[in-house]
């Protein structure tokens, strides 16, 4: 049986391009309205558009996950317009600066922790009132990173917000679990994103070593990352009825890549 959504209101952050823009349209063909969320209005004009050509109702909202003003207006404005909230997709993210511990700065540290970590618990602090009545599902886009070291020396920063986010994810699930809300936490590998694009790495050992290593990196595909559409298909599944025993639960989509740390 396909996963549904039939009826239900999602709210996707970072949800203009990638992983977030493929979770959106896959729970909209599955018969959810849905809010967007993303700092580019323009991205997310563009997503709301295609959600409706679902047929389904969708809100294109601009805002900054990282601020709480903005995040409290943007599910207010959510629940109002779609007319409720039963699951959220807390998947904005940024890779930040990639540098070594020691030359990374406070300001680059910070920021990074701000919209992965903070972002996060932004919107579940803010969201979570609104579930509270009649249950949900709350999914987090962490990291392999959250868990593993992999071959990513210089994201000290990126991997300590995505630890962070699989431990917050953890607690809100044992919270919340007397409220039918489930709260479970993807960690993807590679994925084909503009999230590369707009990494700021430094020029470091590290960094060399990555870029002449592609190949094997991903035993399932040969070196090849993995797509929005395979993480989608995992957030439908994790957001519908049919993971409803499942909570708490980090789950890897990394065509293997940790099975090589
Ligand atoms: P992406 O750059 O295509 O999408 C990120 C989205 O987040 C964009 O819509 C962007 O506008 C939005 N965003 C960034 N900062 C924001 C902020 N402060 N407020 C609101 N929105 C903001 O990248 P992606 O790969 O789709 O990333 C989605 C998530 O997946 C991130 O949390 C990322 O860390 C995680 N992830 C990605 C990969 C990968 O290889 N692509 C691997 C592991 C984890």
């Amino acid at each position: 049986m396909t996963a549904r959504l039939d009826g239900k209101k999602a709210l996707v952050t970072g949800g203009g391009s990638g992983i977030g823009r493929a979770t959106a349209l896959a729970f909209a063909e599955a018969g959810a309205d849905v809010a967007v969320l993303s700092r580019s209005q323009d991205e997310i004009d563009a997503v709301a558009h295609e959600i409706r050509g679902y047929g389904r109702r969708a809100e294109a909202i601009s805002a900054d996950v990282s601020d709480a003003a903005s995040v409290e207006s943007a599910i207010k404005r959510t629940v109002a317009s779609l007319g409720g909230l039963d699951i959220v997709f807390a998947n904005a993210g940024i890779n930040g600066v990639w540098a070594p511990l020691h030359e990374l700065e406070p300001d680059e540290f910070d920021q990074t922790i701000a919209i992965n970590l903070r972002g996060t618990f932004l919107t579940l602090h803010y969201a979570i009132p609104f579930m509270m009545q009649h249950g949900g599902s709350i999914i987090i886009t962490a990291s392999i990173n959250g868990t593993r070291t992999f071959t990513t020396a210089d994201a000290s920063a990126y991997s300590a917000s995505k630890a962070g986010q699989v431990a917050l994810a953890k607690m809100a699930a044992l919270e919340l679990a007397r409220y039918a809300i489930r709260v479970n936490v993807i960690c993807p590998g590679a994925i084909e994103t503009e999230i590369d694009v707009n990494t700021n790495q430094r020029d470091t050992d590290a960094a060399r070593v990555r870029a002449i290593y592609p190949d094997g990196q991903v035993p399932l595909t040969g070196g090849k990352p993995g797509m929005s559409a395979d993480v989608a298909d995992l957030a439908l599944f994790l957001a519908s009825d049919q993971s409803r025993h499942i909570t708490g639960t980090p789950v890897f989509i990394d065509g293997g890549q940790s099975l090589l740390v």
